[in-house]
């Protein structure tokens, strides 16, 4: 099925039931009860057809890829290179504008290391958000510090939006690329990535946007938002950790120079010099993740078959649901209030430290992150050290929010 996400078919009913019955582990018990996994923020579960999809693989196809001729080999090859031309497809890119890595992570380094690094001089800047995740600020300070470049924060709101003037005023001619999330992985704000990416072109500054929590919630057609750059991680999406892919426009790529060096990646050695492969292969050195990109395209199949306006229809009547029930609790605070914000729930309590009502939930089976969610400039922004966070994804139900709502009860009960 190689359409784009977009005009993937839509199921016409949203069966929650079969849903979660796809994702074997939510049978799974925990502390002795039933589990209320909401910590997809962190990772999600995976359904039978990618558990499917990755025995399939190494039971009938595992051999290395692009290098051998037997029977194995070709299977592989074949599984793989069909693999992205899902992935492509699903983006609306074209397959050699995918490039396979490790995840969001090495996607960032990649264009840090490969793209921006080359082309930074003391004194220029790099402009991201006081909301963004480490991996999109840490590989920019990185190579920021061997040039002399800034890494240049753009506020966030009370209610945790970007202060899109303030960001609009940070835009200059030093700054070398912009840098954002699209969701807010700690807010589950959404930002304005499109209007962003017309604004930062209007000034011919290129822009890298961090997909992570956006691909398994929002549609997302990199043609049409004309993004530079667009990084991902498959384990957010229902597919395999230590899985991912950086979508460059073309002629990045062919511009780039390789980042990692190795085997697959060139087209000539000698003790002269090398050459290399075309792309996206002249960015993909050593053996890659064959199962995790089979995987991937599992779980992109997987998503495009219910249908992301459904997915994102039903977390928003969970997300509601959920601040309902969370308006229950005393002396609980959400932080990240922004209109239209994804199925993320952060809060704080008067009562009790994140890490202990982290805790007192995991007793009661229910699954959050509590920390600063890679995230501390924010944390800092907010005066807060950490949150609770409670994240969902397709198969989250009532019985979940109302598991959470009765855990935290307890939480007010041990320590209010
Ligand atoms: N960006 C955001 C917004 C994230 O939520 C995460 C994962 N928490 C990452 C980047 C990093 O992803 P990975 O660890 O899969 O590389």
């Amino acid at each position: 099925m190689n359409m784009p996400q977009h005009a993937a078919p839509i199921a016409a009913t949203f069966d929650l039931a079969k849903i979660r019955n796809d994702f074997p582990i939510l049978r799974e018990a925990v502390r002795g009860g039933r589990l209320a996994y909401l910590d997809n923020g962190a990772t999600t579960q995976k359904p039978e057809s990618v558990l499917y999809a990755l025995d399939d693989y190494y039971r009938h196809k595992n051999a290395n890829v692009h290098r051998a001729v037997h029977d194995l080999a070709e299977r592989a090859t074949t599984a793989y290179e069909a693999a992205r031309d899902r992935i492509a497809a699903f983006f609306n890119a074209s397959r050699e504008e995918i490039v396979f890595t490790r995840g969001t992570t090495e996607a960032i380094n990649l264009v840090a290391y490969s793209f921006l690094q080359p082309r930074l001089q003391a004194g220029d800047e790099i402009l991201v958000t006081g909301m963004e995740h480490h991996s999109n600020i840490v590989p920019w300070q990185l190579i920021a510090a061997r040039s002399g470049a800034h890494v240049v924060p753009a506020p966030v709101t009370d209610a945790g939006e970007l202060d899109l003037d303030a960001w609009r005023a940070l835009l200059n001619t030093r700054t070398k690329l912009v840098a954002v999330m699209q969701v807010s992985n700690t807010l589950g704000t959404i930002n304005p990535v499109a209007e962003m990416i017309v604004e930062a072109h209007a000034r011919g500054i290129p822009v890298l946007v961090d997909g992570a929590q956006a691909i398994a919630h929002l549609s997302v057609d990199v043609k049409n938002l004309d993004a530079d750059f667009y990084v991902c991680s498959a384990h957010k999406a229902y597919g395999p950790t230590g899985f991912g892919m950086l979508y460059a426009k073309r002629a990045y790529l062919e511009a780039m120079q390789p980042w990692h060096g190795g085997g697959d990646m060139i087209r000539t050695v000698s003790f002269e010099g090398s050459t290399w492969n075309d792309v996206p292969y002249k960015f993909e050195a050593g053996t890659p993740d064959i199962s995790g990109a089979i995987g991937f395209a599992a779980a992109l199949d997987y998503i495009a078959t219910i249908g992301l306006p459904a997915i994102a229809a039903h977390e928003h009547r969970l997300l509601e649901e959920g601040t309902q029930r969370l308006q229950n609790i005393k002396g609980l605070r959400v932080i990240g209030t922004a209109p239209g914000k994804a199925a993320i729930l952060s809060f704080v309590m008067d009562c009790a430290h994140p890490q202990d009502i982290g805790t007192i939930l995991d007793q009661e089976g229910v699954a959050v992150r509590a920390g600063h969610h890679c995230t501390m400039p924010l944390m800092q922004r907010f005066g807060i050290p950490a949150t609770v966070r409670a994240s969902m994804a397709v198969y989250n139900d009532s019985e979940d929010l109302e598991q959470l709502e009765r855990a935290l009860v307890k939480v007010g009960r041990l320590f209010g």
